[in-house]
């Protein structure tokens, strides 16, 4: 008997039109867990570097991470990954609401679609009916509205929909996949679907998912939400309010915006607005989130809320997820109204908010600036806000200029030339990034944008504060019930560090000590994105319910995998060598391995060489960072380096 998953995948034919059920290799599951792991695995076996993210033969996954579908709190995560049109690498984007679940309990762990359709067409999978069906008459229909017309047609107002809009119909870079109050977003996963020719896929579940010892799960799961709440009602004192908590329910709750409006340059890393929030402003966004907040909500089985049902004046109602709220604003250096507004438009369209916005504020600099003129734009609003309206209509559309800024601004940038790259300031590996420019390089975050391959807009951050506590006292108040931790020394790492003088950035905390910290870091994150955890439970806050500690006791109830600590580090090692010797196989290198240059006004060359060098000895990749074939032999990943022999990524009987 299979335990926590349910042994089987869907593999759909699009070119073909077939459906089959096939049954999973239970160690794939001992070694790469489920989710992100095994959708690496998958990748890796069947797409070769020669695919393009446009070919037929690119695949596009869905996977419910392991635990999805059990009772543990907040698991609920599909992760969707392919080759990404915008990277070229292997995008792997995680969505929470209920598609996992649903799609555990209709009897499968993973979608897999390969081909593409003739046509427009949907997947209804309800059990053990599977079909594809037309969907001529959803084209060009909003990613939100298409689930609403899918349950009325199929009259199951039950079934969880996951749907593209026009973005990913026209293959913009940037478009998303959206979801209940959920969204996969990053790496352009909704142009691959589009590019397949598929809308929407609809699942209805009712079958029960087995746990191997619910006797010993279910105290584990009680004891999560005990926690929640105990943290619920003890935030952590002296950090921002995004941080003080769990999840990302500061984002709709919350009103004040301080520290991300004052320390974030807006307008595609224009301005930043030092002095920006006053009372008047902090009075005027709360009446705006108040009136057009209708209700708090959460994903699937969490009683955290972190979303909320917005009702924009005349538009109808729309979920907007954590960050959006913002994006748009800052953008457009405009007001919260603006953004409540747009990003209505935004999510039917089914656009990444973290892109679209910088994309159109990159093309608005470019005008500024002579590089773009009164040609590129014909018809354009004279009004700033108007503007971002008229860009976003044009990109998902392709239209003139739009159909330039659809790839995003690495590439854009490229095909406008006359030094429009320069102001693509937020690229890492060809997508866009967080517009944070600060002054004094930050190691842990130079190692996290340069070493990460994961794309959420925090990368791989959480778990260890972003900067030191001004007193003594109050770290040792912080380290005093900091069970989190994988052992005391980053307790001490901590109490150590100071916003001052010998121990403070950028030499401490020491090269050692960040590619420590961040190796932590990014384990917690694979894990997560392999058991289908939320991040806002585990790996992005500050001392979680679920960690390192818990984790295997979870997974051995649960799954019915025997797991420890140690089993479980190596294996999430396992998986996130895999996601990189994907990429390596694709061309990545260190070369790529940057912060854009303008990303810390203060920069250290030769101290980001020594953190670079280090990590990467740390994590058993070479000075290029390609793993080395010690490192891949270790992990059981022998088939790796004979790969990587073969194509000469590694010479014969060297690292
Ligand atoms: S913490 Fe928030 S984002 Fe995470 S599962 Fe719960 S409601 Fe969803």
């Amino acid at each position: 008997m299979r335990y926590a998953e349910t042994g089987f995948n869907l593999e759909i034919d699009l070119s073909r039109g077939s459906i089959e059920r096939v049954e999973t290799d239970p160690r794939d599951t001992e070694l790469y867990l489920g989710g992100l792991g095994t959708n690496a695995k998958i990748l890796w076996d069947r797409v070769p570097p020669e695919v393009e993210p446009f070919s037929a033969d690119n695949l596009l996954i869905f996977g419910a991470g392991l635990l999805c579908g059990t009772p543990a709190t907040g698991c609920n995560r599909t992760i969707v990954s392919t080759i990404s049109p915008q990277t070229q690498l292997m995008a792997y984007s995680m969505m929470g609401g209920f598609w996992a679940p649903e799609l555990k309990y209709a009897g499968y762990d993973k979608v897999i679609l390969r081909g593409k359709s003739p046509e427009l067409v949907y997947l209804w999978i309800h059990n053990d009916r599977v079909e594809i069906r037309d969907a001529s008459h959803l084209q060009g229909k909003g990613a939100v509205e298409t689930q609403e017309l899918i349950r009325q047609e199929l009259k199951e107002p039950k079934a969880q929909v996951a749907a593209i809009g026009l973005a990913g119909e026209n293959r913009v870079y940037f478009a998303s996949i959206e979801q209940g109050r959920s969204s996969a977003s990053r790496g352009g996963i909704g142009a691959v679907m589009g590019d397949k020719g598929l809308k929407a896929i609809a699942v209805r579940g009712t079958k029960d998912l087995n746990i191997a010892r619910p006797d010993e799960f279910m105290p584990l799961c009680n004891e999560v939400l005990k926690y929640i709440k105990f943290r619920n009602e003890n935030p952590i004192p002296g950090v921002m309010p995004i941080l003080a908590g769990l999840g990302s329910p500061q984002e709709m709750k919350v009103h004040d915006e301080k520290w991300h409006t004052e320390n974030f340059m807006w307008g595609n890393s224009r301005t930043r607005r030092k002095d920006f929030w006053n009372e008047e402003i902090a009075k005027d966004w709360m009446e705006t989130m108040e009136t057009m907040r209708t209700r708090l909500i959460s994903c699937y089985n969490c009683p955290m809320t972190c979303g909320a049902t917005i009702s924009p004046p005349g538009l109808p109602t729309y979920m907007m997820k954590c960050f959006s709220k913002l994006t748009y604003t800052m953008a457009a250096m405009s007001d919260l109204a603006f953004g409540m507004g747009i990003a209505q438009s935004a999510t039917e369209y089914g656009v990444d908010a973290f892109s679209a916005p910088q994309v159109m504020a990159f093309a608005l600099e470019l005008y500024e600036n002579g590089i773009l003129t009164d040609a590129d734009f014909p018809g354009m609003p004279s009004d700033n806000e108007g503007r971002f309206y008229w860009l976003l209509d044009r990109i998902v559309r392709r239209e003139g200029i739009g159909d330039v800024l659809a790839d995003g601004t690495y590439w854009a940038a490229k095909r406008i030339g006359k030094g429009a790259e320069a102001y693509a300031h937020n690229t890492i590996k060809k997508h866009e990034q967080l517009p944070l420019k600060l002054s004094m390089l930050n190691p842990i975050y130079f190692l996290m944008y340069s070493t990460g391959e994961k794309m959420n807009i925090t990368q791989i951050e959480g778990q260890f504060p972003q900067a030191p506590f001004v007193t003594k006292e109050e770290r040792e108040a912080f380290v005093k019930d900091w069970f989190q931790v994988p052992d005391e020394r980053f307790k001490q790492y901590f109490l150590d560090w100071e916003p001052r003088g010998e121990k403070s950035m950028p030499f401490y905390p020491t090269v050692e000590m960040c590619c420590n910290i961040v190796d932590w870091q990014e384990r917690m994150h694979y894990i997560d994105d392999a058991l289908g955890m939320c991040a806002g439970l585990s790996s992005f806050p500050l001392k979680p319910p679920y960690h390192i500690h818990n984790y295997p006791k979870f997974i051995s109830s649960g799954a019915g995998i025997d797991m420890d600590e140690e089993k479980l580090t190596q294996a999430a090692k396992r998986y996130r060598t895999l996601v990189r010797a994907v990429n390596i196989r694709r061309g990545m290198r260190r070369k790529d391995e940057k912060p854009p240059e303008d990303h810390w006004k203060k920069r250290f060359p030769e101290l980001e060489e020594k953190l670079l060098d280090a990590y990467y000895k740390l994590k058993g990749w070479n000075q290029d960072g390609v793993p080395t074939k010690e490192s891949l032999q270790e992990l059981g990943l022998a088939y790796v380096a004979e790969d990587f022999e073969r194509r000469g990524i590694i010479k014969n009987g060297q690292s």
